[in-house]
């Protein structure tokens, strides 16, 4: 059956107007071959929001800056940092990692606001970091480098950091307008290399987007990626909530993101491709969600309601995880070796939504 009408026989797909020619290159590429595992906090639970729902995670975020960033990007202006746990000195850090864990938390989002080189200032925060790691060996933290020289790299890897994550940029335009960066576009590539050359699970970012909503770097950023060898990529589609007035960003199309993912796909077969939480709601994400399952990406975090079922009508092998990313991808990639990590069967996830789906439809439309 041609996929475009698998698509149009599952009922939570129908308001997604997917493009057909896409379509068919995506069933061409054949990325249905492949695995693919879902991260969901409960079936519905996230549906209201995603970020409330997360909140309570066992990853909580921690930021070594609190509220604090120089760099002040444009689709950022530091809001990513303020809902996060801050913990501005390394007492603060051990206080609230001993807190978190008392709670039950298993890991964390360990992240800060960068200086004016993009650089997060984890020295003095290191020694407590292989503290934590010594008190709680289970206990993983994911880390948000940005920008490393070699020795840092080293040092953090030898702090007992479990993954590091960094967002490559590939175009120095966006470097110097939307990060207002003075670093050559190289420098993401020098510290991507820096940290592949450590034992640390590695896993650059891509944000898809970024430059003001329009496609620039992103290709370029695939051939910086695909030059080393990291452990996964996480690709986020850009939500500028914070743009300035006069520097509007556009959102892009599901079908450009959608043709991204093909070209990611093909740029990098062998590496575990992920789509993390970021990423436009509604109609937007139900096309976004169903490229992504037709590309072969390994990993979606917080899937539109029909996703799962399109995977398995698409004959993927799919595995449901019961896990809350938020913003601390950190977690899928850990789980993505993990084949201990508990499991939803995917079967009952789609009747659940088909449940949801029914219940919807049988209230009644009332005509003002
Ligand atoms: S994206 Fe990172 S560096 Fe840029 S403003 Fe936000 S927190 Fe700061």
């Amino acid at each position: 059956m041609r996929w475009t009408d698998i698509a149009a026989g599952i009922e939570a797909l129908e308001p997604a107007n997917l493009d057909q020619d896409l379509v068919a290159r995506f069933a061409r590429a054949g990325g249905a071959g492949r695995p693919i595992n879902f991260y969901t906090p409960t079936f519905k639970a996230y549906a209201s929001s995603e970020i409330s729902a997360c909140g309570k995670s066992a990853w909580p975020a921690v930021s070594i800056t609190g509220g604090e960033c120089k760099l002040q990007c444009d689709h950022c202006k530091a809001k990513i940092l303020e809902p996060m746990l801050a913990a501005t000195t390394p007492e603060a850090l051990w206080r609230t990692v001993n807190e978190q864990v008392a709670q039950g938390a298993k890991g964390m989002l360990l992240t800060g606001g960068s200086n004016h080189r993009d650089e997060v200032e984890y020295g003095p925060f290191l020694p407590t970091v292989r503290r934590i790691k010594d008190a709680f060996p289970e206990f993983r933290i994911a880390m948000h480098t940005a920008l490393v020289d070699g020795a840092l790299a080293r040092e953090i890897a030898a702090a007992g950091v479990d993954a590091a994550m960094l967002d490559i940029i590939g175009a120095q335009d966006t470097v110097s307008q939307v990060y207002h960066l003075r670093r050559p576009v190289d420098d993401f590539e020098r510290s991507l290399e820096a940290l592949v050359a450590t034992p640390l699970k590695v896993v650059p970012h891509i944000v898809l987007g970024l430059h003001y909503g329009r496609m620039l770097g992103e290709w370029r950023a695939l051939e910086m990626i695909a030059r080393h060898r990291p452990s996964a990529l996480v690709l986020v589609v850009v939500m500028p909530f914070y743009a300035p007035a006069g520097r509007p960003f556009a959102t892009p199309s599901s079908r450009e993101v959608g043709r991204f993912f093909l070209d990611a796909r093909a740029a990098l077969p062998e590496l575990p491709l992920l789509l993390g939480c970021a990423r436009p709601a509604g109609r937007a994400k139900m096309e976004i969600d169903a490229y992504a399952v037709m590309a072969g990406l390994e990993g979606i975090a917080h899937p539109a309601d029909g996703s799962v079922e399109l995977a398995l009508e698409l004959g993927r092998e799919v595995k449901v995880t019961p896990a809350c990313c938020s913003i601390a991808i950190g977690e899928e990639v850990l789980a993505l070796e993990d084949p201990a990590a508990a499991r939803i069967d995917p079967r009952l996830m789609v009747e659940a939504e088909k449940r949801a789906a029914s219940r919807i439809s049988r209230i009644p439309v009332v005509a003002a």
